[in-house]
């Protein structure tokens, strides 16, 4: 495989199977060889770095961010960093594409969005030549992250990642731009908000290295310390906890990564970027035995898709829905009404008001779409063991004078939604209920 890169840009066939996501451990050896400079270095661990947005905000924090990447090659590691955009240039670029277009074509989207990691990676492999560091920087086409084609919200299928084989093993620092691939029609593809979590934990997986994700919190806390004071960090985590709080509006980890690390095993140590402290490892855990809740999270970027018509009626808006790129969260059907309700996170949907004006144009009033809602979700192995910890949570949310639109509860979450402006209130009381 690694021959089929050699002489230029790898090529993918759509012929090809792409079998799952990350094949290429083999490939390390196989690319070694061919070199012949991976001897020196065959010994030395691989890191993958990943730095987020805040933590390459500005010139002087991608130097300190240069001299923390120094410190752990001189400590004698292959390091391969991940970078986030600088600061809220997605947001910004995202703002622009809007006063161009309210629903820009996903695939100009994509192009313009995966220009704010290019920003950001050269710039830091400019800071480490500064520092005498020998450092290379590669797009996410450039890395074989290979994905497939859904615009703004593609899945890597597979990764390829032989130039950074190579010039790891020809004692480069490699840095990769975050949130981006490439599909098998060629095209540059994002891999959703929050993606470049994703391309660390994929990038680990191909190179059997260790992955750490740094951010402007010194790891996973119970709640968003931003909204709650109280939350406390915590030390571990299972993977499928933390992928229900991220899936529940958590931004610390992207559910995808934490997906894709539990898929492959891959441990995630979230830390500090500029603080100290131990970090939270994301890892496979054994179930505690009794249910406890670990955390509680709150998303405000929700749209509730409500359709009736009965059970006859749902594949077609579902199609619609698939067509748009609108995933859903949870979907329940109640035969007796013959409605069905879909709650769709909006944070990679980008022009509702023309999705509500064709589902409109499509279905008349048969479907409704309702966004002034939200979730507050506490995540715990069993929590759905018996009905206590429901019952605290609707107490909670009648103290909080939140009306409670709908409640979700399964083994291992319990989701209420209700108006966003209940959001905070509700997830700083249901965290003092339920973890105080
Ligand atoms: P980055 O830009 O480094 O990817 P993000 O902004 O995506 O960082 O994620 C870090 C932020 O996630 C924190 O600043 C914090 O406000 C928020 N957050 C939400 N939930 C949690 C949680 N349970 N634990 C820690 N941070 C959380
Ligand atoms: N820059 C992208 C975003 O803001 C990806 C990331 O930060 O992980 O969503
Ligand atoms: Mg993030």
């Amino acid at each position: 495989m690694a021959a089929e890169y050699r002489g230029g840009d790898f090529s993918v066939k759509a012929s090809e199977p792409l079998a799952g996501m990350m094949q290429c451990p083999l490939a390390v050896d196989e690319s070694a060889r061919q070199t012949g400079r991976a001897e020196a270095h065959s010994q030395m661990s691989i890191v993958v770095q990943k730095f987020g947005g805040s933590s390459v905000a500005g010139v002087e924090k991608i130097r300190k961010v240069a001299r923390k990447v120094k410190e752990k090659r001189d400590a004698g590691h292959q390091l391969v960093v991940v970078v986030s955009a600088m600061g809220d240039t997605t947001d910004e670029l995202l703002a622009l594409a809007k006063q161009v277009s309210p629903d820009p074509p996903r695939r100009e989207l994509d192009m313009l969005l995966t220009c704010g990691e290019r920003i950001s990676m050269a710039l830091l492999s400019m800071a480490l030549h500064e520092l005498g560091v020998a450092a290379i920087s590669f797009t996410g086409s450039q890395s074989g992250i290979i994905t497939n084609d859904a615009h703004a919200q593609a899945r890597i299928v597979e990764v390829r990642p032989y130039r950074i084989q190579d010039e790891l093993a020809g004692g480069k620092v490699v840095i990769v731009a975050g949130y981006q691939g490439v599909s098998y029609k060629r095209e540059v593809t994002t891999l959703g908000r929050g993606g470049s979590d994703t391309t660390a934990v994929a990038l680990a997986a191909a190179l059997q290295a260790d992955c750490e994700i740094y951010s402007d919190v010194d790891g996973v806390y119970s709640a968003d310390p931003r909204v709650v004071p109280d939350a406390r960090k915590l030390e571990e985590i299972s993977y499928d906890e933390m992928q229900e709080l991220a899936s529940a509006g958590a931004k610390v980890l992207n559910a995808q990564a934490v997906e894709f690390a539990k898929q492959k095993g891959i441990v995630i140590l979230a830390r500090s970027t500029f603080g100290g402290g131990t970090g939270t490892a994301i890892r496979e855990l054994a179930p505690a035995g009794d249910a406890r809740v670990k955390g509680v999270a709150s998303e405000a970027d929700l749209a509730v898709i409500s359709a009736k018509g009965g059970a006859g009626a749902l594949p077609e808006v579902l199609e619609f829905l698939d067509a748009r790129g609108v995933r859903g969260r949870t979907l329940s059907f109640e035969a007796r009404t013959g409605e069905a309700f879909a709650a769709a996170p909006l944070q990679d949907v980008h022009g509702l008001e023309a999705l509500k004006r064709d589902l409109q144009a499509r279905f008349g009033d048969r479907v409704r779409v309702e966004d002034g809602l939200g979730t507050v979700t506490a995540v715990g192995a069993g929590i759905n063991g018996d009905w206590s910890l429901a019952r605290r949570a609707l107490a909670a949310a009648e103290e909080a004078g939140a009306t409670v639109h709908g409640l979700h509860v399964s083994a291992l979450q319990l989701t209420l939604l209700v108006g966003r402006e209940h959001l905070k209130p509700l997830t700083v009381r249901l965290h003092r209920e339920l973890l105080g």
